[in-house]
């Protein structure tokens, strides 16, 4: 069994590119030259040189002992909440800017839900001087006011979408629609291992740098490059995808994802699309997602707006389908309390999506022997509010 992506751009039956006529050029010039660029050892070294002196990484690999003793097992944590703007999400932006400039464009478009991937992508613009428009629905916007802040703070544009539910589709399709008008000038940075081949492949190759490092961390730690399990929180699924990347074909090493389960998977109210979805397609890729009978898109909901995304990226409805991965899923309860919990055992507040991962020992109980590598995917400032509320601090 393969479980990487396949010369047409397939995971298994998951994947390809289920685009517009009119954006074929954009996304064919990407697919013809992806590869190619990310190769060439100038865009490496400038990648890796980035990583290291502005984003902070290698990010730590951390033992954490009091975690560890709690659910008796060996606990890593791989720390991505320590990254400059405190996620994951930053090393794909870069990997991303450093393609356009690659590929000659001079603008760059995004659409964020929540507004993290807005930031991460006026991020590094600012830090290109490059032009940045960032499409958000009219209600995100109104939700999400500090990240907002941070993105006009950082000289971006953001415009609102005013269609349909005014969230992250309506986004998405306000995005598709400036990158079908400007072919030439403009790069699309999707910020999650999901969209048109080849965007899940080239954003989860970015992202690799995480499973790339906890291999000689762990090598470092434990005398050996495999762990007994990777963790990680799904949304769409680009820091699962770096943090399995290097593992995939290592049997030995256990594969795990928690998805969202909102206030309960039967509730309605959640986002655990592998429990849920059914194959369809949604943002130009073939996977899961949930859907009504007639085949409309579900509205997700999860208290993490990190994971409030209906469908996976195909890399891990394959996972799912090939029974290579375990796939659970963590109500808000379950996400929040484990949030707490690492903050009074470790002194980490994480992010809220980060809890969910952290909430699977609720779910499965490991060998004392296990080494559980777990992607803290972000960092919980973002969150306070939230906490705040739900805790009543
Ligand atoms: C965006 C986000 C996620 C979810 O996105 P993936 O693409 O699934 O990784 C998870 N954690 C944090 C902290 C995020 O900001």
């Amino acid at each position: 069994m393969k479980y990487n992506i396949d010369e047409k751009g397939y995971y298994g039956e998951f994947g390809g590119a289920f685009i517009p006529e009119m954006l074929y050029p954009n996304v064919e010039e990407l697919r013809q030259k992806y590869l190619q660029i990310m190769h060439e050892s100038s865009f490496q070294k400038e990648f890796h040189q980035l990583l290291k002196d502005y984003v902070g990484r290698p990010s730590p690999l951390y033992f954490a002992s009091r975690l560890s003793e709690k659910h008796g097992c060996k606990i890593y944590l791989k720390r991505e909440d320590l990254n400059h703007t405190g996620a994951h999400k930053v090393n794909n932006t870069i990997g991303q800017i450093l393609m356009a400039k690659k590929l000659g464009k001079t603008r760059i478009i995004a659409e964020t839900g929540a507004g993290q991937h807005g930031v991460a992508t006026a991020t590094v613009c600012a830090l290109m001087g490059i032009e940045c428009v960032v499409y958000m629905g009219e209600i995100d916007i109104a939700r999400q006011a500090p990240n907002v802040a941070r993105m006009k703070m950082l000289g971006a544009e953001v415009r609102p979408a005013l269609s349909g539910s005014r969230t992250l589709k309506d986004a998405t399709n306000e995005a598709i629609r400036d990158w079908i008008n400007n072919p030439v000038d403009t790069h699309y940075i999707i910020g999650s291992a999901i969209g048109p081949h080849p965007y899940p492949d080239m954003v989860t190759r970015f992202q690799s740098v995480i499973s790339e490092e906890i291999k000689w961390q762990l090598q470092e730690k434990e005398g050996r490059e495999n762990p007994d399990y990777v963790v990680a929180c799904i949304g769409g699924g680009s820091n699962a995808a770096g943090t399995y990347y290097h593992f995939l074909d290592n049997p030995e090493v256990g594969i795990i994802a928690v998805e969202a389960a909102g206030k309960g998977i039967n509730s309605g109210e959640s986002a655990a699309t592998s429990a849920l979805g059914k194959i369809g397609i949604i943002h130009g890729c073939k996977t899961m997602l949930m859907q009504t009978n007639d085949g409309q898109i579900t509205e997700p909901y999860s208290i993490s707006a990190g994971l409030d995304y209906p469908g996976v990226g195909p890399m891990h409805s394959h996972l799912h389908a090939s029974g290579r991965a375990d796939f659970y899923s963590a109500t808000d309860d379950e996400a929040m309390k484990a949030g707490l919990e690492l903050s009074q055992l470790e002194g980490i507040i994480p992010a809220i999506e980060s809890g969910h991962a952290l909430a699977v020992f609720e779910h499965k109980k490991f060998r004392s022997e296990d080494v559980v590598v777990i992607s803290l995917s972000g960092r919980g400032d973002k969150d306070l509010n939230t906490y705040i509320e739900y805790f009543k601090l």
